[in-house]
């Protein structure tokens, strides 16, 4: 995707105005960890959610609460103590006759992610395999992954005296030594499918080449953001079923750097990439704004 010469100067006002501030504020250790430089290709390891499987049976989101030992809080959103959790959609266009879909949701495990990018101690890790990893030791609370995500992923623990993010990092596979994800173990309906993010694509555009009736012809997370590892296909809209679907296809920090080699002199270090990632992520949020 190019930059409208429109984008183009709405993202340098933007990071050229943070600069000044950003300069004074930032902490001595801030530099970007992993600068928006084009990402090699990974073996990345993925899962598939099929949400016309899914009964909303919330085994996923009970699993995923036991392997991290977080508590049985009865959770309605994400939170620091939620790293996943089943929605439940109306895609009904008439108020009294509901129609409800049910959806997991949980981190993306984006390709290129713009929270890795945007935290200045590197305590979130792209994996070889594919997952971000979050390390709360080298976390330091200042919040920029939650700027910087374009899907509101990681979440504040509020209620803690030295409060830190959380958000799924597969850590229930890595640390257990579980050969798949608690998540998809616990799926009765195989509505999850945990293999190499090739063949996850594969699979998906298999199935919506058979049933195409069945399926909306997009695989959600294919090219969003530059790719995810954890991708969607569905019988309905993916807008209905709550995504963004402005996302750009290049990944954010890359678009950031596409900006910074045309303006070296105005965008450089942290700030710039922050401030323009940050941009991307939450202009939807402005332009609503702007039609209410
Ligand atoms: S969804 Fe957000 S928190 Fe998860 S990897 Fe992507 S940018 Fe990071
Ligand atoms: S709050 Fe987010 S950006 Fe800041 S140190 Fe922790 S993980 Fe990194
Ligand atoms: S366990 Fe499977 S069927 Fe049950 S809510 Fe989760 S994804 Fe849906």
């Amino acid at each position: 995707m190019k930059l409208s010469r429109r984008d183009f100067l709405k993202l340098l006002g933007i990071s050229t105005a943070t600069l000044g501030v950003g300069a004074t504020m930032a902490p001595p250790l801030m530099s970007p960890r992993r600068s928006a430089i084009p990402v090699g290709p990974r073996h990345s390891k993925g899962v598939l959610i099929d949400t016309t499987k899914c009964v909303g049976c919330k085994s996923c989101q009970i699993a995923c609460k036991q392997a991290n030992g977080l508590p049985d809080d009865r959770p309605v959103a994400l939170s620091a103590t939620t790293l996943t959790i089943v929605d439940f959609c109306n895609i009904s266009r008439k108020a009294d006759t509901p129609e409800i879909r049910p959806v997991k949701r949980q981190c993306m495990h984006c390709e290129d992610p713009a929270c890795v990018s945007a935290c200045p101690v590197g305590a979130l890790v792209k994996q070889e395999n594919g997952c971000v990893t979050y390390d709360e030791n080298v976390c330091i609370g200042c919040r920029y992954c939650m700027i910087a995500c374009p899907f509101g992923i990681p979440k504040y623990n509020w209620d803690s005296a030295n409060p830190k993010i959380n958000k799924c990092a597969q850590n229930c596979t890595a640390n257990k030594k579980r050969d798949k994800p608690a998540c998809v173990s616990a799926c009765p309906q195989q509505a999850l499918i945990y293999g190499d993010r090739d063949e996850l694509l594969k699979l998906a555009h298999a199935r919506i080449r058979e049933n195409p009736t069945k399926y909306v012809n997009h695989v959600y997370g294919e090219k969003e953001v530059g790719g995810t590892t954890m991708l969607y296909i569905a019988g309905t809209s993916f807008e209905a079923l709550g995504f963004r679907v402005d996302l750009p296809e290049i990944s954010l920090p890359q678009l950031t750097w596409e900006a910074q080699t045309k303006v070296p002199w105005a965008f450089f270090g942290m700030m710039g990439l922050l401030s323009g990632i940050a941009w991307w992520t939450h202009r939807h949020e402005h332009d609503k704004t702007k039609d209410e």
